[in-house]
This record gives C-alpha cells, structure tokens and sequence, in this order.
C-alpha cells in the first residue's frame, strides 16, 4: 500500500496511519479528569472519616494541584490506567490508618464509582474542529486509531458524542486485554494488525508518557499537543512537532 503524505503544521511525513490518544488530544482533558478526581475524593474522604490532610495527601499522590485546578501531565490522573489507580488511591487510604482490605474496597466503592461514571454532556468538550478533521483524513485514505488508557464504556460514550466513532478503524482502551500504553506493544500491535510497520503510523498526544512511547517504538513522527495534560516545556523534547489542535493534521498536497 502506498504512504500518504501527511502535513502536520509545517512539516510533511510519509506515512498510513495516525493513532489519536483521547484525553486532552480529542477532548479537554481538564473538563472531566479534576472535577472527577475532586468529586471520588470527597466522597472517599467522608466515608473513611479522614479530613484535610488526608485529602491533601491524595491529590499530591495523584498528581492534582487542587489550588489551582491543575492536572500534572505526568502523574498518575493523567497517565495511569484505572486498576493502577484505584491502587494508588487505597495505598493513600491505608497510609491514613485504613486496613489494607477496606482500603482497596473503599477506593473502587469510591474513586472507581468516580473516575468510571457514565460521561456528562459537559464534560466531553472536544478540542477544536474534531470530526471535521478526521473526515479530511480518512476520505484521504489515512487510517485514524486510537489508544487510550481509559476504559472502554466510557470512551465509546465520549466518542458516541462527539459523533467520531466511524472515522477510527481500531480502538484500543486501558481496561482491554492486551498491552495498555505506555507500552510500546500498543503501537507494534496496532501497526501488525493493519499490516503495517510501526514507521508507518504517527502517534499524537497530549502527554510525555505518549510521546516518549512513540520515540522508543519507532514512529515515523512524535506529534505533541499543547494544552492538555502536559505543558509545552514537558513535551518539546519527546515531540518532532506541536501543535495546539487536530485541526493542523491534514492530507498533504494541493487544497
Ligand atoms: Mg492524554
């Protein structure tokens, strides 16, 4: 088959795929991630009996800056698949004097309950233009993909709203059999299973742990997207190119 050649701001790949992470890369990752960590957090804590300093310890854990409303793009709520989280969240528990038992049982009872609720409306805001610019590169003969680390009840409502499932060829979520990034086996696979080689995709993503994934299996471009999880200064150096949306991903060639 033969390579696309694909414009990502200014610079043009040859390549047959692009694998989408979804969180701050389709939608706002702020919009869902905080207010939802907040949310389990709270309950958590009334549940256990534990106050402030319980609830300071576990946003710092997770990697939430609770003052300013500020996800780290490379903790756990932005990178971790929700069995690791629920994990980490009970180890809070159990480091406040919960019994290691009830401590993973209130995590899932709580942060699970949370982190896995049905999406709201208003939490799936997507990041620009996104149907429209997976339409142009699908009718362009480019595959889209994505590789998420969420679970899959979640990520088809999300995808259901924004009217984009049709446009993905493959699908890959954190709770699937199977590698979940950031291992690099999502991308080798995902390549083997469109018979391709892993230098024919390109992987975009709002986070190190994405990019940095990408570098190690061999992309034929690292593409960063600004705003989400990570900040630019995080992403620079694992990224071959930023970009602030999807929109700037195109077809190359004449327009
Ligand atoms: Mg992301």
């Amino acid at each position: 088959m033969n390579k696309s050649h694909i414009q990502i701001a200014d610079i043009e790949v040859a390549a047959r795929c692009v694998v989408f992470d979804k969180d701050g890369t389709l939608i706002d990752f702020h919009a869902v991630w905080g207010p939802r960590l907040v949310r389990g957090a709270t309950e958590l804590s009334v549940a256990a009996g534990l106050g402030d300093a319980f609830l300071a310890h576990l946003y710092r854990t997770a990697g939430y800056d609770a003052q300013n409303s500020k996800t780290s793009g490379q903790g756990p709520l932005a990178t971790a698949p929700l069995h690791q989280f629920i994990v980490i969240i009970a180890t809070v528990l159990f480091q406040h004097g919960i019994i290691w038992d009830k401590a993973l049982e209130l995590s899932n009872q709580y942060m699970g309950a949370a982190m896995t609720a049905t999406p709201a409306t208003q939490e799936i805001a997507p990041r620009g233009a996104v149907a429209e610019s997976l339409e142009r590169l699908v009718e362009a003969g480019i595959l889209a993909v994505i590789a998420t680390t969420d679970n899959r009840h979640a990520t088809n409502i999300m995808l259901n709203a924004l009217e984009v499932e049709l446009f993905f060829t493959d699908i890959r979520c954190g709770d699937d059999e199977g590698p979940v990034k950031p291992d690099v086996s999502v991308l080798t696979e995902i390549a083997h299973s469109l018979r391709l080689k892993v230098g024919d995709l390109i992987m975009v993503g709002d986070t190190v742990s994405d990019l940095a994934m990408a570098r190690k299996a061999g992309v034929a471009l690292s593409v960063g997207i600004t705003g989400g999880a990570g900040s630019a200064e995080e992403l620079a150096p694992h990224a071959d190119v930023l970009i602030e949306d999807i929109g700037e991903i195109r077809p190359a060639g004449p327009r």
